[in-house]
């Protein structure tokens, strides 16, 4: 059932195709070791890659990776400020959670309304 032209058809199609994949996928420095990881891991660890976020994680909250002023400047990175969004807060807290601090129930409870209201 084959052509030549089917053969033609599909060696264009693998030509154009380029590791132009899904942005998310896209190499970013982590904010720790700066080394290179994929957007989307970045974007769920608090711009930390894996490695470093396990890290993290393993030391007690106490100690900490971050100064105060860092986590502050990681928080709002993730949280995009800049943009004008009156549910900026409501990102901050969403960030902060992520960022690995603990936050009151409340908190937890209004970001979450607040950005499924969006
Ligand atoms: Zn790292």
């Amino acid at each position: 059932m084959k052509t030549f032209d089917d053969r033609s058809g599909k060696a264009k199609a693998s030509e154009g195709h380029k590791e132009y994949g899904n942005p998310e996928d896209e190499l970013m420095p982590c904010s720790e070791c700066h080394g290179s990881a994929p957007r989307k891991v970045l974007v769920m660890f608090g711009s930390l890659c894996s490695g470093c976020y396990e890290r993290y994680r393993n030391r007690s909250t106490d100690v900490g990776v971050f100064t105060h002023q860092e986590k502050r400047a990681i928080v709002e990175k993730i949280a995009g400020i800049g943009r004008s969004d009156s549910k900026a807060w409501a990102h901050i807290l969403k960030a902060r959670e992520k960022a690995g601090d603990r936050l009151s129930s409340l908190q937890r409870r209004m970001w979450r309304e607040a950005l499924r209201e969006q």
